[in-house]
């Protein structure tokens, strides 16, 4: 259901190539002729585009009249993060995720279920601290490469993980953006939210707020939703239905280069008997929990971990973290 385009726009002085993914994903052909669809892909150098959603930025994605690009944080968390892909695989609708490393680690089968299907992955931190920007540099280090290395370790390929970081919470920071910068990722705001996160909202409530906020922002955004919550859980399905009577075009974000067009995954047996365990799925004994941080160092990329080594980077998985997440 792509229509690639292949022009490409200049803007703020930064031109953004617009191609299609270097290598064809091994994702099912649409087979829903009223599919909403993937209108095109916007391919997003992190050197030229450095900050990206108004939110916080001068700057976003380059997006015409009623384009959309619609992006998932926190996850991924069994069965909402699997019902969230049943409704994009439903509408042919290709997105952008930012997993959290310890939510990656728990449930390495979602990663590569959504690599698969053709989404783009980035990361979100390791344990999502709200607080990134209060921490001394070394914590924000380990943060940030310590949710690479957890996301890479179960996407099993460093090729198939996207330069691009969203901060918890969105609290950005000079020294975060800094940071980025060097290891040429690129930080992801928002340019809408819909509130999905606060106790109590309906779903229903996340798309009217939107729909309302893509509107106010001329029709067009970058939309930031959570995968781990119920009400967003039903509400995507929903929301999509609603863009496709408004005339609304999807548009994914997708870094430069080639990626695996595929990864490999376990057996829909085993797929079917991991996701029964179900919530809360994250919460380990610590000597579990240890044994598997220390498991999967020993899988971090080259390159990541000879910089690790190099400034004595502690990786770090502790569960409670979560408790704020899930109690936002
Ligand atoms: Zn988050």
């Amino acid at each position: 259901m792509f229509r690639l385009r292949t022009a490409s726009l200049l803007v703020c002085s930064a031109i953004i190539g617009l191609f299609g993914f270097a290598t064809a994903s091994k994702a099912a052909p649409c087979t829903n002729p009223d599919a909403l669809g993937t209108s095109r892909t916007v391919t997003v150098d992190s050197n030229e585009l450095p900050r990206i959603g108004t939110m916080q930025y001068r700057r976003t994605l380059p997006l015409d009249d009623h384009e959309v690009v619609i992006t998932f944080d926190d996850g991924p968390l069994a069965p909402y993060s699997s019902r969230v892909l049943d409704a994009l695989a439903a509408e042919c609708v290709k997105v952008t995720y930012f997993l959290v490393g310890t939510m990656a680690r728990a449930n390495p089968d979602l990663v590569r279920r959504i690599y698969n299907a053709g989404h783009v992955v980035g990361t979100h931190s390791h344990r999502h601290p709200f607080n990134m920007d209060r921490m001394e540099r070394a914590r924000v280090l380990s943060e940030i490469d310590s949710g690479i290395a957890a996301v890479t370790a179960a996407l099993g390929d460093e090729r198939a993980l996207a330069p691009f970081f969203r901060v918890p919470g969105l609290a950005r920071s000079q020294q975060i953006e800094t940071y980025a910068a060097s290891q040429s990722l690129s930080v992801w705001s928002a340019d809408e939210v819909a509130d999905d996160w606060h106790r109590g909202i309906t779903a229903e409530q996340i798309v009217q707020r939107a729909m309302a906020r893509i509107e106010a922002k001329g029709h067009r955004g970058v939309l930031l939703l959570h995968d781990i919550h119920p009400a967003t859980a039903r509400a995507v399905p929903m929301l999509l239905q609603r863009l496709k009577a408004g005339g609304y075009r999807i548009v994914q974000a997708v870094p430069p280069g080639d990626r695996p067009a595929s990864l490999p995954e376990r057996n829909p047996a085993q797929l079917a008997a991991g996701e029964k365990k179900g919530w809360p799925r994250v919460v380990q004994p610590p000597q579990e929990a240890a044994a598997k941080t220390k498991v999967a160092v020993t899988k971090k990329p080259e390159a990541l971990r000879a910089r690790l080594a190099s400034r004595k980077t502690r990786t770090v998985v502790a569960a409670t973290g979560f408790n704020a997440l899930f109690n936002r």
